[in-house]
C-alpha cells in the first residue's frame, strides 16, 4: 500500500497513526496482494487503490459519526474485510464482528486478524438473514457498517435486526443514494429504524464523494423479521 497516501488522506481527517498501526496496514496490504492471486477478494489491488479506495474509504465514517469507545461493531458483508477491520485497526478499543457468506474470505479474514495481532474481533462464516435470527446476535450491537452488499433496502433487512435499540446503521453508499433512501423508507420504519441523515464524505486525495447513510434504531425489530432470502428480494 501506498503509505505516503495513506498519511496524507488521514492528515486531511485530522488524524495521524502510529507506527504499528501503519505496521498492520501494511501486513493486512500485502496478504490482500498474496491471497488475491489465489482467490477473488478484490478488484483493487494497486498499492494507491489499497491505500484510499479499501483503507482510507472503511474508515471514514470515524469521523463522521461518533462511535463511544468500546461500542460493539458489526461489518456485514465484509468480503475481505472493508470497512470493518481498518476501522479495528484505527480503533483497537471497539469489539468486532465480521461476517460473511462465503468461507474463503472469513479463512482469510482470521489469517490477517493472526497475523496483525488485533483482538476482540470475531469472524463469522454466515449469511446474515439466519445470524440476525439468532439470539446471540440479534440486537446485540452499538453499531453495524456494510458496504457494496445490496441495495439500501435488502441491506437493511439484513442489518438493523443486529442492532440494540438506540443503536446505529452506516451504510456506505455512492452517488444514486436519494433513490435507494426513497425506495428504502418504509422498509425502514417496519424494520425498527428512523433515516437520521445521509452525509457527504469526500474520499481524501480522490474527486469521490462517499455517501454515508446513518439509521438510527428506534424500536426492536418485528420477529418476522428478517425474512427468507427469496421474500427479501
Ligand atoms: N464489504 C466488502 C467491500 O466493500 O469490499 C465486500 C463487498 S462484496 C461486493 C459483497 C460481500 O457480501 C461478499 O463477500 C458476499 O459474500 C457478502 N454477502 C452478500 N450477501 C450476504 C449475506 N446475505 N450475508 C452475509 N454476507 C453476504
Amino acid at each position: 500500500m501506498n503509505v505516503e497516501l495513506f498519511n496524507h488522506g488521514l492528515q486531511v481527517l485530522g488524524d495521524t497513526a502510529a507506527s504499528q498501526q501503519l505496521e498492520q496496514f501494511k501486513v493486512y496490504a500485502q496478504l490482500l496482494v498474496e491471497w488475491n492471486q489465489k482467490m477473488n477478494l478484490t478488484a483493487i489491488t494497486d498499492a494507491d487503490g489499497i491505500a484510499q479506495k479499501h483503507f482510507l474509504d472503511s474508515i471514514l465514517p470515524l469521523y463522521y459519526v461518533d462511535i463511544p469507545q468500546g461500542a460493539r461493531v458489526a461489518d456485514i458483508g465484509t468480503g475481505a474485510g472493508f470497512p470493518g477491520l481498518p476501522v479495528k485497526i484505527m480503533r483497537p478499543d471497539l469489539s468486532l464482528t465480521l461476517m460473511d457468506a462465503l468461507n474463503k474470505r472469513i479463512t482469510f479474514l482470521k489469517t490477517v486478524v493472526a497475523a496483525i495481532g488485533v483482538d476482540d474481533v470475531l469472524c463469522i462464516h454466515g449469511r446474515a438473514e439466519e445470524f440476525g435470527k439468532k439470539k446471540e446476535f440479534r440486537e446485540q450491537y452499538d453499531f453495524v457498517l456494510s458496504r457494496a452488499v445490496a441495495n439500501l433496502r435488502v441491506l437493511c433487512e439484513y442489518c438493523l435486526p443486529f442492532i440494540k435499540v438506540g443503536g446505529r446503521f452506516i451504510a456506505l453508499k455512492a452517488d444514486g443514494v436519494d433513490e435507494e433512501v426513497n425506495a428504502a423508507r418504509p422498509m425502514i420504519g417496519t424494520l425498527g429504524g428512523k433515516l437520521e441523515k445521509v452525509i457527504d464524505a469526500p474520499l481524501p486525495g480522490t474527486e469521490i464523494v462517499r455517501k454515508l447513510v446513518v439509521i438510527k434504531k428506534e424500536k426492536s425489530t418485528p420477529p418476522q423479521f428478517p425474512r427468507r432470502p427469496n421474500k427479501i428480494q
